[in-house]
This record gives structure tokens, sequence and C-alpha cells, in this order.
């Protein structure tokens, strides 16, 4: 540690840029001085390119006008010459989202359930609520929400993106299958609300052990919930408890195959995924499915539809598409209730595709466009347990946010019961982003049905046009550059070129492994807001003479936490004891595996 390295805009040794209202006495400081130049080692010329980390140091003297400005003004430059040519995920940039302005200089906050009003006057809940009433009927669900009416659809905005909509799903899907109630006595003087749980009975013993499925090509966020939820996933359980005995062959796969693997479309392989379902669903355990509609870095849809229609005769067969099961409330043991759940959740991950893939239906229904939608994923299908869709990426945001839907009848109510009224679980987060609601909302009233499927019908012909221009280029450079497109998507990827052009249009790495070889792409998602120019000058720069020398780096967090683990594998620790990695090396160790904690195929980057 010194206090003589520079520090702040003016690169000043750091003791002296130091308030003098944290020396002491004997003139040690009462604040930890740096321990190596931060500048040094935040240094990211490759990819945070003409920013100054010194600009950005905090004097705690001060900072003066001109250093803020000069700071601002270089983030502001980056910033937008990054947003111009942004293509490689999937958010809309470029909404007028100009109204919030208006809003700056308090704080809206939509804490509690979106709902019950509360006591947080300054919010804006009216907002919230329209946005949710806009997507239940987008979504085929019955509207508007009403407590009282266990088929209307209950939801929130999130103050996250899809991944909290995912941990919302895994939650009230896990509490549901583990026989979970909430209870609010209401008779007595002072209401309590009490957490239960069903009775296990002896000839049932996996009755309330829900295993968790999903494919690989899913969003790493479900990896997460398993952990922070602690929800077992076919793959921890299987390995644990039922090893060599995979439905499939072989061992346990981490996650339900895709279709035709890395090289394949990626939505998921349905009928492997029945197989798994049925091997844990026919020793008693409740199944919670997990799809996506609209993968990451695919785009991909996995087929809700026939997934549903195929799993419902096996669970029916196994007596889980419903059961009965028994609650006791502690306040009252000798008066039993018997309560008809379902023995399986599916949560349908929309976090591009929920938004948008609606329009396109309609654009097809009305021959506005050629391309027939991917099938039908909403509430329409009666085994839909929850949906989620992130804001910022189809309709467009200035920050991530999140829609969650499931309906009223399975969030975590007690029996229908006149002595007792639902104390609904409301949200994940406390406090709640109330411009998030405000931003959605204004989008909604700026864009009607027709403006939302002209949009649509833009994206498609517009990824139509990159895949031929793509194929005129790989034909003009004679070079195979893995040209790559999921039917119906807004997705595209093809071989990786130079950094230089990587960084220029912000397009995601991600390496994949074909014919037994690991290549590195970079996906593009042709969003509403992508000018055609953008991919024009994109092809240009494909077809300049070095675009596809690239010398391959590898992520550095990567290396550095697989060295730390002493393996140049995928084996990574995270803290004390938790080796996360492939069973058999776990299990050479005598380490129990928890889950495969993805480094590859999932938009990391
Ligand atoms: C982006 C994405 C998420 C997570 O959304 P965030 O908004 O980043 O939290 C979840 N699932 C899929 C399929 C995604 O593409």
């Amino acid at each position: 540690m010194s206090q003589d390295i520079p520090y702040g805009p003016d690169r000043k040794p750091w003791k002296e840029t130091l308030s003098p209202l944290a020396i002491n006495a004997d003139g040690t400081p009462m604040v930890t001085p740096p321990s190596q130049d931060p500048a040094e080692v935040y240094s990211y010329p490759d990819l945070e390119r003409g920013i100054t980390p010194s600009n950005y140091q905090v004097p705690t003297i001060g900072f003066t006008a001109d250093h803020a400005r000069k700071a601002q003004d270089e983030t502001s430059a980056y910033v937008n010459k990054q947003s111009l040519n942004h293509l490689g995920y999937q958010c809309s940039i470029g909404n007028d989202h100009s109204q919030v302005t208006r809003y700056l200089h308090t704080l809206l906050n939509n804490i509690g359930d979106p709902y019950v009003p509360g006591h947080f006057t300054i919010n804006s809940k009216w907002m919230e609520r329209n946005v949710l009433d806009y997507y239940a009927s987008l979504w085929n669900a019955k509207w508007p929400h009403n407590d009282e009416d266990p088929e209307t659809y209950w939801g929130y905005v999130c103050t996250m993106g899809s991944s909290e909509g995912n941990l919302y799903a895994v939650w009230n899907g896990r509490d549901y299958l583990q026989g979970k109630f909430m209870m609010t006595d209401v008779t007595r003087k002072v209401p309590t609300t009490t957490y239960v749980q069903a009775k296990l009975t002896a000839d049932k013993p996996n009755a309330f052990t829900p295993v968790a499925f999903y494919s690989e090509d899913s969003h790493y966020s479900f990896t997460k919930c398993m952990a922070v939820l602690d929800v077992k996933s076919f793959y921890r359980l299987g390995t644990e408890l039922y090893p060599g005995q995979c439905p499939l062959g072989g061992d346990w796969p981490t996650e339900v195959p895709s279709e035709g693997g890395d090289a394949g479309p990626g939505s998921i392989d349905v009928d492997k995924l029945y197989k798994l379902v049925e091997f844990f669903v026919s020793k008693g355990y409740p199944a919670l499915i997990l799809l996506n509609f609209g993968t990451t870095f695919k785009g991909a849809y996995d087929d809700v539809k026939r997934a549903g229609e195929m799993l419902l005769p096996m669970l029916r067969k196994h007596e889980m598409d419903e059961r009965w099961i028994q609650v006791v409330d502690p306040n009252k043991p000798d008066d039993p209730k018997w309560i008809k759940r379902n023995g399986f959740w599916i949560h349908v991950d929309g976090a591009l595709g929920s938004t948008y893939v609606p329009f396109m239906k309609m654009a097809f229904n009305k021959g506005r466009t050629a391309i027939k939608p991917p099938p039908d994923f909403d509430f329409r299908l009666p085994f839909v347990h929850s949906i989620c869709g992130s804001g910022h990426k189809w309709p467009g945001a200035p920050w991530p946010l999140g829609i969650f839907m499931t309906k009223t009848g399975l969030q975590l109510l007690p029996p229908t019961n006149p002595d007792y009224v639902g104390s609904p679980d409301t949200t994940f987060a406390g406090s709640r982003n109330g411009l998030s609601s405000l931003v959605w909302w204004s989008f909604l009233t700026q864009y009607s049905y027709e403006a939302q499927i002209d949009r649509v019908v833009y994206s498609l012909e517009l990824v139509k046009h990159t895949y031929q221009e793509l194929q005129k280029v790989q034909t003009d450079i004679g070079q195979d550059i893995w040209i790559n497109y999921t039917p119906l998507s807004l997705s595209l990827w093809f071989k990786k070129p130079n950094d230089d052009i990587v960084h220029k249009y912000t397009l995601s790495p991600e390496s994949l492994f074909v014919d037994g070889e690991q290549r590195n792409f970079v996906h593009m998602f042709v969003m509403s807001n992508v000018a055609k120019e953008t991919i024009d000058s994109l092809m240009q720069a494909l077809r300049e003479p070095n675009a596809f020398t690239t010398a391959e780096k590898r992520d550095k967090k990567w290396v550095r936490r697989a060295r730390k683990a002493g393996v140049e594998s995928r084996i990574t620790d995270l803290h004390d004891g938790m080796i996360l990695g492939k069973a058999d090396q776990g299990l050479k160790n005598g380490v129990q595996p928890l889950f495969n904690w993805p480094m590859a195929g999932r938009g990391f980057k």
C-alpha cells in the first residue's frame, strides 16, 4: 500500500488527494490508501476504447467542475459512438425516453404489490398495472388481476430483467411443488401470516422434491436460480442418486440436450426432455420445467406447445398432472385440508420472444409477412404456469427491466376458506424502480399494435437481408464464415471477426463445439432500431482483407478462475468447499457435484 501512488485526473500522489478531514493527528490516513495503481489494474484499452481510467478516480478533496465535464464528455462520446453501431445484443436502442426527465428530481418507488397502493405515495403503480394488463391480454391471460379470481393473472414489473423473472418463477414454482403455503389468519386480533408445508406421506417420499429441467441453450440465470434457491436439477439429482441410470444412456448430461447440439438451431430436444422428465416423475418427483422462448445466443424458441401436449398424458399416468396434497394449519392441527395442485410447473423464459412474437403472429395472419410465427407459448396453453420478459430487449428501455406473470391461483395462497385471506407473496425486490413502469407504459402509448407490427416486420425483413448479405460476403472473400441463423429468430451468428470489428459493432463472442472442434463465433441481433446502413457498414468491414484474421485470446477471467482451482478445464471455485465442475471429477475427489456452471455457450462475455 502506498500513499504515493498517483491518483485522480491530475495524477497527484494519493496522499495529496486525500481530504484533510481523513488524516489523523499523527499524519496517518483514516482510510486505506491504494495497494496498486488502480488506473493500471483497471486498464482495458482494447475494450474501453477512448476511456482514460484516471479521469474517473475520485479525489476526496473534491472533483473540479472541469474534471467532471471532461469525464462526462469522454463517457458520453464513447456511449454515443457505441450505441450508434450496436448490433450484438438483443436490446432495442434508440427509443425516445425523454419523458423520464420530468421525474428525475424525485424518487418513484413502486415498493410492494402493484395492486396494493401502499404507503409510499410517490410511485407509478397505476401505470404499472396498465403495463401488466397490456401483456396479460397479449399473452392471453384472464385480466384484469382480481384477488378473488384464481384464473386471473398476477404479475409485476421487475427491478432487474428476466433474471429476476426467472428467479421469481423458480421460487414460486419450487414452493408450489414443495407444497408450501402462506396462510394469513385474519380472524385473530392481530392477523398472523404463517408459512406452512404440506404433509409428506410415507408412500411418496419424493413428492415435495422438485427437479428442474432446462436446456443447454438456456440463459445462465437458471444456473444461478438453482444455486440461490437450492433447487436440484435433474443432473444434480441424477448424479447423486441415480448414477449410470440416465434414460438417454451414458452419463447424465448437465442440461437437457438441444436439438442438434451446438450446431443445431438451439431449441430444446422435446423427446429427450420427455424421457428425462418421465424418469423422475415415475419416481414421484414433481417437475419444474423451464423452457425458452427466444434463447440468448441463437434466438431459438422451444416448442412449448408440443412439450406440454406430450408431457401431460405421461404426467397424468403418474398422477402428477394434478395431485391432492394435505395442508395442516399449525393453529388448527385437527382440521387438515386437502387441496389440488399440479405436480409440475412450466415456466417460459420469454426474455426476448414473449414481447414480440405475438406481433409476428398478427403480422402473419394479416398477410404482412410470409414468415410463419413459432407455435404458441402463452397462457392459452393450460399447462403454462408463468412467463417472463425483458423490457429493455424488445420494446427497448434506458435500463434493464422485466416483467413476471403467473396466475393468481398459483401464488402461494392458502386453500379456499372463508376464514382466511391470502397474503400474496409479492415482489422479489423491496423497493422497485417506478420509472421502469413509467418508460414501459410510455412506450406502449407511443406504439399501437399497428406500430409494433411494423417494427416486427421491419426486423424480420432486415434479418433476411442481413443473412443474404453475409452469404455474399462469404462468396466474395472465398472463405467459409460459418453463417448460421435460427429460422424465425432475429439472431444471426458467424465466424468471429477481428477485435476492431467486434468492438465497433459490440458483437457478442461465444465459442461453440461444431464437428468436435471449438469454434469462435459472434452473434448479432437485428432489432427494430437497427438501421440498414449499420448492416451495410458491417458488411463492408467484413470484406476488408484482415477482417477474419484474429489472434485468439482467452478470456482472462476464465483462465484466472481455472488456475485458482488448479485445473484448466471447466472447473472453478467460488467459495469455501464449493467445487463446481464435471460430475466425474467432482466424484473422484469425493466432492458432491452441485451443478455445472457454464463458461461457454451462454452469451457470458
Ligand atoms: C437476457 C436473457 C435473460 C436475462 O435477462 P436480463 O434482462 O439480462 O436479466 C434471461 N433469459 C434469456 C433467454 C435472455 O436472453
